[in-house]
Parts: structure tokens; sequence; C-alpha cells
């Protein structure tokens, strides 16, 4: 479809010329060439074109940058109505073209298969799109080749005519015309916006911008920022320059004006200098700025710009942390401990003056080195240390800090010191960054620790010393003991002694529990000391207990002449289970100071229930305490004294008595005011046990029923083997000795005995060891084993049950608790003496008094110390009547004990009693 089918006629060819010039005219008044948009432009100039000149194909190209290719900007195809882009076309394989374009003004190409300028294309190009001919005019802009305007006929060609071709030109020049417009636009626009963006930059700078004529010295140009850094207005500012504006001297100590000439020389010499520099605004402030100069370009004379940015604040801060860091310096300096810091690859990044001193390095001479490398690379025995190990590599991995006592930290010289350490991590926003370690030499706290040690190991050697020498001394003193209170108890077992004797056995007696008191007061002490003071629990006769101590207070009180009033037991219940041994204890103390402490009115005890316990009470009316002194009476050794009351004492009695309540479990409390007398008291949980049966009350055994039973005595001590085998023989068992604990086992196993009567400390084996053995043996199960032990340490009590062992008895026991014992575990039947009732149990039997002439007679006797009469006395009234045996027991009691004047005092009482009720 080809419009130009053939040539036109010359009338038709003027025609269109006209027609063209029109188009051409039209093109140049419409404001196409105004528009913005190029692309639109040039598609309205090919769409002409081809309509005109009534082709198929108008193309425009443009060279590339590189000016090696052509690339297509718009394609109009007039069949199709149709305008598209993007072709490209290369020199190198176009290169007669590409030379055609740039000699010619036009190239007309009626047969371009077989023109050499175009018949490159042939192939690739015409012969595909049946492009026939050809008529190609350059586009020059600024004098330069810059595209070409194609126009292509497709089908059968028609030759162009001179008319096309300068139809053609002129396109292509509205085409250059066009483009030129469009570049001075764009190049006007960005002109434009960069001076736009230019001002804008001055104006918002952060930074105050002048610029400077260096002929002049003054300020040409003057940011907003620089006018206000200033403080003056701008006109002002314009007036003068930088020199004028600063002080006289930098504070480098240079003239400004010097300092400021070669600031400028250098800058107009093409470099870019940065520098600090001191301002002086129109106020006289100082203020220190950072200055850049650069030389403007195609400037005549010399204009420096310059950028002056206000640094006060950035001085403020440096100066600040140039203070916090010597402050941080003069703390980590004057800090006692060594601290140095590690990153996380464990090199130094700083180090006290005292880490310096303890590991013998300089600081220069460990920062940036591995520190475990350095002084922690070896334990204490030398071997090897590997980091991994380190817990303060550790700090890292977990983040948490830790802590080290011990380990030994190396010196330059290569010795080491145990030391302490602790490795905080330093976290930032999150990152582990390093750590710090403080750590210290403790080889003095290490020194002290030893010696300490050995001062403790020395103290416990010598309590340990002590408590042996104390158990060893209690051992030997209560073993002779033993044999004295055995045979002064024996023999006065026997009937028909002559009064002299039995005063002489009293008295051996009661020296000899009297030595044994002494002896337990100085273990009780020991054994506070040591902390092993213990209690038992047994059942005891209460009633009983607190006559006997009444009985014995009463006559000391009296022989001061106080009065004394016993507790009236009654309301509580006969038999207990507690510690009798240590309640006697802590009564008869507190008694014994009450009577001590008190020059004339009375001494009082007072047993009383009260909310389930037992209280006790002993008060006087004697000099009483002062306030100041109430807490410090129960220390050790404690004594408060008037010098001018003589009182005897050991300062120990309270103390003890003290703990001993507080181990049965109660409290020892006191009320005293000086001259008002003392209350002491404290309550105990004392629970009530039936009565044994009264047979147990008497105490006397001089038999036992039944067959005779084997009993083996080990002991090494022949006296004390001695005392037991005269205690048994006449009662009708048979005794063996052994003389060790191994001979006891041989013994045990050979005889085979209903009871073994163990002593603890024996030779070659103890008394523990052979229960322990004798128990493991299945023939020997119903052997019953009491242990008697002259130790009196509890601690031997619980060994002894551990081993075994049935009963413990302390040595020296009493005899009537051996046979009670023997009896009991035996199951055998005593026989007791005929009448004799238990002496203890007198005051509790009701009492029949005889009348009182013979009350009188019986306190005569007593006068004299007539015991032999006495004695007389008490077997006439046993005879004349049953209902005085309990009176003659008392009487007995107190007889045998010699205490005669205990025994005026009693009789005188039931005298008054006997004159208020009629008697028989
Ligand atoms: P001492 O052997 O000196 O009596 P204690 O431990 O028994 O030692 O008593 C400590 C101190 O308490 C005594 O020295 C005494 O000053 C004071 N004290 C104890 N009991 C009484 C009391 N009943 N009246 C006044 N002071 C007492």
């Amino acid at each position: 479809m080809n419009a130009r089918a053939r040539l036109p006629s010359l009338g038709i060819r003027r025609q269109r010329l006209l027609e063209q010039q029109a188009a051409l005219v039209a093109l140049m008044r419409s404001d196409v060439f105004n528009r913005e948009n190029v692309q639109q432009a040039l598609q309205s100039v090919t769409e002409t074109a081809a309509r005109l000149l009534r082709i198929e194909r108008v193309s425009l190209w443009r060279y590339s940058e590189s000016r090696s290719s052509i690339r297509c900007i718009d394609l109009y195809e007039r069949s199709l109505d149709r305008h598209s882009a993007g072709g490209e076309l290369e020199e190198r394989l176009y290169p007669a073209y590409f030379a055609a374009l740039g000699q010619s003004e036009a190239i007309v190409a009626d047969d371009p298969r077989n023109d050499p300028r175009t018949s490159e294309f042939t192939a690739a190009y015409l012969t595909p799109l049946d492009i026939t001919a050809m008529l190609d005019i350059p586009v020059h802009l600024h004098g330069r080749l810059k595209g070409v305007l194609c126009h292509e006929q497709v089908g059968k060609p028609v030759p162009w005519t001179a008319e096309d071709r300068m139809f053609g030109i002129a396109v292509a020049n509205l085409i250059s015309l066009a483009l030129e417009q469009h570049d001075r636009r764009r190049v006007e626009q960005a002109l434009r916006e960069s001076e736009q963006r230019l001002a804008t930059m001055l104006a918002y700078a952060p930074d105050a911008i002048v610029v400077l004529d260096v002929v002049s010295g003054r300020f040409v140009e003057a940011n907003e920022r620089a006018v206000r850094m200033y403080g003056l207005d701008r006109e002002s500012l314009l007036k003068i320059g930088p020199v004028e504006m600063s002080p006289e001297r930098q504070p480098d100590g240079r003239l400004s004006s010097e300092a400021a000439r070669e600031n400028l020389a250098e800058a107009l010499a093409g470099g870019a200098p940065v520098f600090e520099w001191m301002h002086m605004n129109a106020a006289g402030t100082l203020i220190p700025c950072e200055v850049r100069l650069v030389r403007l370009p195609h400037c005549e004379g010399g204009l420096i710009r310059g950028s002056i940015n206000d640094i006060s604040e950035r001085k403020r801060l440096e100066a600040e942390r140039e203070r916090l860091n010597s402050r941080f310096r003069l703390l980590l300096d004057s800090a006692g401990p060594g601290i140095y810091g590690i990153d996380t690859h464990g090199r130094c990044t700083f180090i006290n003056p005292s880490g310096e001193a303890l590991i013998g390095y300089a600081a220069d001479e460990v920062l940036g080195r591995d520190m475990h490398a350095l002084v922690h690379h070896s334990r204490e025995d030398g071997s090897h240390y590997p980091q991994a190990e380190c817990p303060i590599f550790r700090a890292f991995a977990t983040g948490q800090p830790c802590r080290m006592e011990g380990e030994v930290l190396w010196r330059r010289d290569g010795s080491s010191f145990p030391s302490e350490y602790a490795a905080y991590p330093i976290v930032n926003g999150g990152v582990i960054e390093g750590a710090v370690v403080t750590f210290s030499d403790i080889s003095e706290r290490r020194r002290a620790q030893v010696e300490l040690r050995q001062v403790k190991e020395a103290a416990e050697a010598a309590s340990r010393a002590k408590s042996e020498f104390l158990a060893s001394m209690s051992h030997e003193l209560r073993t002779p003991l033993n044999s004295v209170l055995g045979y002064a108890q024996l023999l006065r077992r026997q009937e028909g002694l002559l009064s002299g004797q039995a005063k002489a056995l009293a008295v051996i007696q009661q020296s000899g529990e009297h030595l044994l008191g002494l002896i337990d007061e100085i273990l009780d002490m020991a054994k506070i000391e040591t902390g092993t003071l213990d209690v038992i629990a047994e059942p005891f006769h209460l009633h009983r207990l607190l006559e006997t101590i009444a009985a014995i207070m009463r006559t000391r009180a009296e022989a001061k002449g106080l009065a004394f009033a016993g507790a009236e037991p009654m309301q509580l219940p006969a038999m207990v289970s507690g510690d009798e041994r240590r309640l006697r204890q802590v009564l008869m103390n507190l008694l014994d100071n009450a009577i001590k402490y008190t020059v004339s009115g009375a001494v009082a005890m007072q047993a009383e229930m009260h909310a389930g316990r037992i209280r006790f009470i002993v008060e006087d009316t004697g000099i009483g305490i002062e306030p100041e002194h109430l807490s410090e009476i129960f220390s050790l050794f404690h004594q408060v004294r008037d010098p001018a009351v003589m009182v005897e004492g050991t300062g120990l009695g309270l103390a003890i008595s003290k703990r001993l309540t507080g181990l049965m479990g109660g409290d020892l409390k006191v009320a005293s005011a000086p001259g008002a007398g003392s209350r002491f008291w404290f309550e105990l949980d004392l629970p009530a046990v039936p009565l044994p049966p009264t047979a147990a009350h008497r105490s006397t055994v001089i038999g036992v029923e039944g067959e005779r039973r084997r009993v083996l005595i080990a002991d090494d001590e022949e006296r004390g083997r001695g005392l037991l085998r005269d205690l048994l023989t006449p009662l009708g068992f048979t005794v063996h000795e052994s003389a060790d604990g191994e001979e006891a086992v041989r013994d045990a196993v050979r005889l085979k005995p209903d009871a073994i009567l163990m002593d603890i400390r024996m030779p070659r084996l103890n008394g523990i060891e052979a229960a322990r053995r004798i128990r493991a043996l299945p023939e020997l199960e119903r052997t019953v084993i009491i242990a008697i032990s002259a130790s009196a340490f509890e601690s031997d009590r619980q060994h002894c049950v551990d081993a075994g062992v049935h009963h413990f008895l302390p040595k020296p026991f009493r005899q009537d608790k051996l046979l009670g014992l023997l009896c009991e575990q035996l199951q055998l039947t005593p026989i007791y003496a005929p009448d004799e009732m238990s002496a203890h149990e007198a005051p509790l039997a009701p009492l029949t008094v005889p009348p009182v002439g013979r009350l009188r007679a019986l306190r005569d006797l007593a006068a004299r110390g007539d015991i032999k009469n006495l004695q007389h006395q008490m077997t006439q009234l046993e005879a004349l009547d049953d209902v005085y045996s309990p009176f003659v027991a008392q009487l007995r009691l107190r007889t045998a004990a010699y205490q005669m004047k205990e025994l005026r005092r009693w009789l005188r009482t039931l005298e008054v009693t006997a004159h208020e009720r009629p008697t028989r």
C-alpha cells in the first residue's frame, strides 16, 4: 500500500510543496515546541512528515553518548497509525551508513539495497520489512551531528523528489530547533533548581557560611547563621572581615591577623585548610569554632568560602570528658585493689597503679597484651591453666560477674601470690565488650587464717586435754571414793553397831558425799564450758526431795538465826519424772545464796502447780541486788559484792543453775531490789508417774529369794571388785571376777553369768567394747549387763546404751539402787530387813508421836549427843507400840546422820504441835 505509486505531475508536486510548507509553518507556529514534553513534539513531527510525504515509515534516531550507535526515539508507521521506539543500530555493523551520515546533508536512496551507503541493511532490515526507498537526513544540534530523521517507503518505490529532500531537511532543522529549545529549557530549569538548592542549603546550613574577598579582607556574603553567630546585622557584617570578629590573639598565642593570613593563603593556593579558630561576637563573647576554607572556582581576584562551625558545645563536652576521665583515672589510681580492664579477646585495656604494683608490670608493658597469658597462665602447682577454664572468660559467656578466691596470680619476676579476684562483664547496649577485673593479694589474710586455725586447734587440743584430764581425774577421785562410801554403807548395814562406830561411819559417809559434791560441781563447771552438760529424766520422789532439801537448809538458816519455811508439797504429785540430782542442785544453790545473802529475816522455798508445770520459788529478805546487776549475776564467775559484806562463794552457782534449769526446760528468773530481798523462780515440766510398790520404798535388802544367781564383776580395780563381792555374796549371789575387758568376755563365755557388772575404764579392752562383744554372742543374749563407771561424763552413758548395756550406774552408787536394779532385771524377789522403813520415806508416813514428856527426854539426849541412850529409847518405843515405828524411823535417820541440832529442832516442833492437839 503505497500512496506514492507514481511520480506525481508538476501540478501535483506544486500542490504538495504548498501543503508541506503550510504544514511546516503550522508546526512552527503551534506550541508543539514550547511544550514541556519533547517526546510529544517529536511524535507530531514524524506523523506530519509521514502524512505529507505519503510514506509508510518516519523515524527519528539519536546518537548515543559514545556516538558508536544510534537509538530510535520515535517510529511512526502510517498504515497502523502507531508510534514506537527502542531499536538500536551500531556503527561497527553499518560503517558505510554511519560514514555517509557524517558526510552528507541527506542520504537519498531510491534503491537502498544496491546503494553502497545503505546496502548494509538489506538482509537484516530492508528485505524483512520490504523497505524499498530511504531518505535519511542528519539532525544537527549546536553544530554537532546529534541524530538522523529517516523516511522509508514500503512496497513499490517512488523516486524521491527534490521537494521531498528539501522538506526532509526542513523537518530535520525543525527537530534541531525543538531539541535545542528543549535542552535550553532543561539547562535553565536545572540552573534554577540548583540555585534554589544552594540558597536553601546556605540559609539552612547548620554551619555559618561566609564568602570572603581576599583582596579587601572583607566578607562579601554571609548566611543567616553567620549573621546570628556574629551578632551583627548583615549590612554591618559585610563591611568587616574575620580579623575584626576575632580576639587579638588565638589560644595558641599567635596574632589572629597573621594566623588568618596564613590560612587564607593556603586556601588561595588550592588547599582546603580545616582549623580551630577563636571567634568573638559583637558582644565580645569568645566562640570556639572549627573553620573550613575553600577557594571559589572561576572567581577573579580570589573569593574564599568559609564554613564556620560553632564548637563551644563540643569543647565543653570534651572538657567534661577530660574532667571525668581524670576523675575516673584518679579513682582507679587511688583504688586499693588492683583493677584492670580487658576486651573480649582478653587484651588489657587499662590497669591502675595498684594493679601494676601487684603484678610488677608497668601499664605500657601490659596494655594490649593477653592478661591471662601474662598473669594467670599457671595454677598454684605450676600446671598449665587453660584460658577456656578461666572464670574471667566464663564471665563473657554468661554475662554474669564471677568471684574467685585462692587462685594464684603471677608477677613479672616469676613469683606468684594467692589472690582474690572478681570479674564484671562490661555490657554496652546489650553487647559484652569486655570485663573489669579487680584483684588483691590475700597472702596476709591467708597467713592470718592459718594462724587462727592453729590457735583454734591449740585451743581445741587444750580443751580436749582438759576434758580428758577431768575425766580421768574424776575417775581417779571417784574410784577410791566408791570404796569409801561403799564400805561405809556396807558397815552401817550391820546390826548392833556401837554408837561411836555408827557416828564414825556417818561422818565417813557424810564427808565422802561432801567430797563427791565438790567433784561434781567442778565437773559441772567444766561441762558448762565444753557444752556437754546433760540432764536425764528418771522417776523420783518429789516430796521426799523437797523434804530432804528443807531439812538440810532449815538447819543452816536457823544456825544463822533466820526463819525458814519449807515447801508444802501436798498439792504436787509425789513421784515425777525428771532429773532429781540437777533439781536438787539448783534448789540447794538458790537456798544457799538466800541464806548467804540474808542477814536477818527469813528464807522460804515454795513449790506449786502453775499452768500445768511446777513452779519452784526461793525467796529471802536479804540484801537484794542492784537493778544494774540483775542481768549479770547469771554469768560464770560473776559476783556482785558489797565489799562490806564478806561472804564466800565461787560465782559459779547461779550460772550453773541458770544452765541447768534451761536444760531441764525451764528458765531461772529473778526479781530483786536492794534491801528488799530477792525472789528466784523457775517452772519445770515434771510429769507425774505412778508410785512404785511400797516394797521398793524399803531400802535395806538382806537377801534374795530363789536359786543363787551368777554375777560377773569386771573391774580392773581390786578394791572396786572387793566392795561388790562383799555386798553381793552375803545376799546369796555367786560372784566371779575379771580384771579387764578381754578377761570379762572370756569369763562371760565360759561362765554364762546371769548378770555382768561392768566397769567402763579398763586396760586392754574397755567395758563398752567388752559389752558390745558380749552382746554379739547369741548364747549370752539373756545376760544382763549393768555398767558401773566412775566417769562423770554423760556421753559415756550413751555409748554404753549403744553397746547394748541395760543400765548405767555412776560411781559412787547407792547400794540399794544396785540391788534394786539386779532384782528387777533378774526378776528376783528381794528380802528386806524386817521393820526398817526407808529413812527417806519417814516424813511421808503418818506420824504418831509419843507424849510430850518423852519428846522432851529425847531432846535432852540429843542435846547431850547421847546416841547410845537415844538408840535405847528407840528400841523401847518400838516395843511399846507399832504406831511409833514411823516416828522411830525418822529419829533413827537423824541420829544416824548425826544431825543433833536438826534432831533437837524437829523434836521441839513436834512438842509444840503435840501441845496443840491431843496425842495418844
Ligand atoms: P556466789 O558463789 O558468789 O554466790 P552465784 O553465782 O551463786 O555466786 O551468785 C552470783 C552473785 O549474785 C552473787 O555474788 C551475789 O552478788 C548475787 N546473788 C545471788 N543470789 C543472791 C541473793 N539471794 N541475794 C542477793 N544477791 C544474790
